[in-house]
């Protein structure tokens, strides 16, 4: 595997420099766009990697689909679905959706910025600082790792986070936001800006991947059902408007985030963490869906 992986990496780097770093969050920028790292952990724990693996970057979209586990975790499917739709928007994440018709809780899923703000709305505490600590705890879990949150990109997403403002405020409008808009926003900041490498995203695919158990130990974090529910709305929704290109090309649940970080699913065998922060023109890491794409192609990953 390790040879595998390796030979890969060596391919694909020539793709880093087709990408663009995200710079609509300043600090992003900074990041290095000829960074390549893939880390794999099977279903029964067995590690590989190669390149960059353990850089360190942030979740940024790859924690929506710990906003939706929590979301369902703490209210169930049916009132989580009946908040947040679950059909593919086929527009960009963080598209405002204006049109004729109203804004619905049906037009919208977990994996685009609205959906996501929404479900930080969902989760049980008392306070926002008791929920995010909650998401923090769940996060960390998944990934097998005590994680925190990289303060410069929060600072730097909250002080430059006028879209989002924008897109909460349109959902308030709509009623399909309660509490206050401020406080919802930088719970969904933060939560974005929660740092791991790939290791932490190939254990969070690998406990996807594995039920919703823990790699290795089998302990349960979350029943099946909700594993069911969240890898189909992966499949259909993860890679935004690249979600159908990408069931064709790869063929396995997988979300990214604009840090440019990959995690995919494959069920019951893997999970995957990949991060190459030069982006294709859809906020997807340009390097990691090739590198992805041969890895599928070589051992066979692809659902379909
Ligand atoms: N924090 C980013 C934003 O809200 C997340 C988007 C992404 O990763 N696609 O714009």
């Amino acid at each position: 595997m390790e040879e595998l992986l390796e030979r890969l990496l060596a391919e694909c780097r020539v793709y880093t420099e087709q990408g663009r770093v995200a710079d609509y969050i300043p600090e992003l920028a900074k990041s290095d766009p000829d960074t390549l790292g893939v880390y794999v952990i099977a279903s029964e724990g067995r590690h590989s990697w190669a390149g960059d693996c353990r850089q360190k970057f942030t979740l940024q979209s790859v924690v929506k689909p710990i906003l939706l586990l929590q979301a369902l975790l703490d209210n169930g499917m049916e009132a989580v679905q009946n908040r947040v739709g679950v059909e593919a928007t086929g527009k960009p994440f963080d598209a405002i959706n204006a049109g004729e018709q109203a804004l619905d809780s049906g037009h919208i899923n977990p994996m685009v910025n609205m959906g996501a703000i929404v479900m930080c709305t969902l989760i049980k505490g008392s306070s926002y600082e008791e929920r995010f600590q909650r998401l923090l705890a769940l996060t960390s879990q998944l990934a097998g790792e005590e994680l925190c949150v990289d303060e410069a990109v929060y600072r730097s997403e909250k002080e430059h986070g006028s879209k989002n403002r924008a897109l909460a405020y349109l959902l308030k409008s709509s009623g399909l936001l309660e509490g206050d808009v401020e406080e919802v926003l930088d719970c969904y900041f933060r939560a974005c800006s929660i740092q791991v490498d790939c290791r932490s995203l190939a254990h969070i695919g690998a406990v996807l991947s594995n039920r919703g158990r823990l790699p290795l130990t089998n302990e349960p974090v979350f029943p099946i059902a909700l594993t069911r529910y969240v890898n189909a709305i992966l499949t259909t929704c993860g890679m935004y408007d690249g979600s159908g290109e990408f069931a064709i090309r790869v063929g396995v649940p997988a979300k990214s985030g604009v840090s440019g970080g990959i995690m995919a699913v494959v069920p019951t065998r893997m999970g995957i963490g990949i991060y190459s922060p030069a982006l294709d023109h859809k906020g997807n890491s340009l390097a990691g869906i090739r590198l992805l794409e041969r890895l599928s192609r070589e051992l066979y990953l692809s659902i379909f």
